[in-house]
């Protein structure tokens, strides 16, 4: 064995987080900046869902909880899926985030080698997930409108592909699937005999037209869902993942031996959640929207803000690199597109602001635009 032997596994080598790194590093300079960059919403997390966390702990509810979930959360998730698909094989478990449920999902479908599709710009996490567990990553370009192009999908389908993964509405884009790209997805999947894994966190926050699943019109899609947007739970780490009972055995058998359970006292908070009306926050961010559509899309090309809290606009000049260390010059926090694709054109925008910081934001933004 040799002393110079590194310690460090090769796999993190393959993981590069230095985009996000650069632009946290010039953040760290900034003195109030505005900040545009939070993938979280500004909204405390509601009061009774503090409340039963405060209750669960007081009660002593702090211990491991079954691998699965308890059983009362269990049992109120597992009715409100039922009642959406009725698939006769549609199992359910409580999974310790939204990442928590794809790191199972990926880590149970993979062999190495294994081709996982992915629409960019896409999750940041999508990429180093796949890579992560021995798969290749294959990130298809949806560049300019970013919408799916089903036939750019087929085409890319091989021996190898064994996922297509598939997150609407969007981070970073804000984007969503069309109903027809939904299907269109769902049916390419179920025929090519591909796992399609419908990331739907973001599901509660659509603008313009109801949500549909995939997995409406693919009875074996593995859908990961969580409550951190929609109930403002990021910190609490509560997610839950639902398909074919034969894959959710698997995940849960590795949730056994990795993450243990989601914790215990978030779980029966978990319950409070469910019955939590989102509905005027959902309005609050529709109005956001509108608001910063209204403003930018004259003076910046937008992708189709549909949902989830997010603008992705393109850089008036320069690399979207160079545009967002000119815009951090002014005190405004933005992303670039490339931390999330393999284009430095685009940078993205969160729009989970109070009012006035969006305005104050906007006109960063339209100086920046006319420089
Ligand atoms: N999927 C998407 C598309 C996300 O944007 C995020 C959070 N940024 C996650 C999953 C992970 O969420 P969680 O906090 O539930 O792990």
């Amino acid at each position: 064995m040799s002393g110079s032997r590194p310690w460090i596994a090769e796999r993190m080598q393959r993981i590069d987080a230095s985009g996000i790194r650069k632009v946290f590093d010039l953040a760290a300079t900034m003195k109030d900046p505005i900040n545009f960059s939070i993938g979280q919403p500004h909204f405390d997390t509601p009061r009774p869902v503090k409340d039963a966390l405060e209750k669960a702990i007081e009660e002593g509810r702090n211990a491991y909880s079954p691998t699965q979930g308890v059983g009362p959360l269990l049992r109120k998730l597992q009715e409100r899926v039922d009642a959406e698909f009725g698939h006769a094989d549609r199992s359910l478990f409580v999974t310790s985030g939204t990442s928590g449920g794809l790191m199972l999902a990926l880590s149970v479908l993979l062999n190495p080698g294994d081709e996982v599709l992915f629409f960019d710009p896409y999750f940041v996490v999508y990429k180093h997930l796949t890579t992560l567990v021995g798969g290749t990553p294959i990130a298809i370009d949806t560049y300019p409108d970013f919408r799916v192009d089903i036939d750019k999908v087929r085409a890319a389908i091989t021996d190898r592909t064994k996922v297509i993964l598939c997150n609407s509405p969007a981070n970073p884009t804000g984007t969503m699937l069309s109903d027809q790209d939904v299907q269109a997805l769902a049916r390419l999947a179920g025929e090519r005999n591909v796992a399609l894994i419908s990331d739907e966190i973001y599901r509660t926050f659509c603008y313009d037209r109801p949500f549909v699943s995939p997995a409406h019109y693919n009875e074996r899609t593995l859908v990961i869902d969580g409550f951190s947007k929609s109930h403002s739970m990021t910190g609490l780490r509560l997610g839950y993942a639902h398909g074919p009972a034969e894959v959710i055995q698997q995940m849960i058998k590795l949730q056994q031996f990795t993450f243990v359970c989601a914790p215990q006292p978030v779980q029966w908070a978990g319950i409070a959640a469910c019955d939590v009306d989102v509905s005027d926050r959902v309005a609050a961010y529709r109005q956001n929207r509108d608001f910063m559509v209204q403003e930018l899309s004259g003076l910046y090309e937008l992708a189709p803000a549909d949902g989830a809290f997010y603008l992705f606009a393109k850089a008036p000049w320069g690399t979207a690199s160079e545009f967002v260390v000119e815009a951090i010059r002014n005190n405004l926090l933005i992303i670039p597109g490339n931390v999330f694709s393999s284009r430095d054109t685009h940078f993205r925008i969160s729009y989970a602001a109070e009012l006035p910081i969006l305005e104050r934001g906007v006109e960063v933004l339209k100086k920046l635009a006319r420089r």
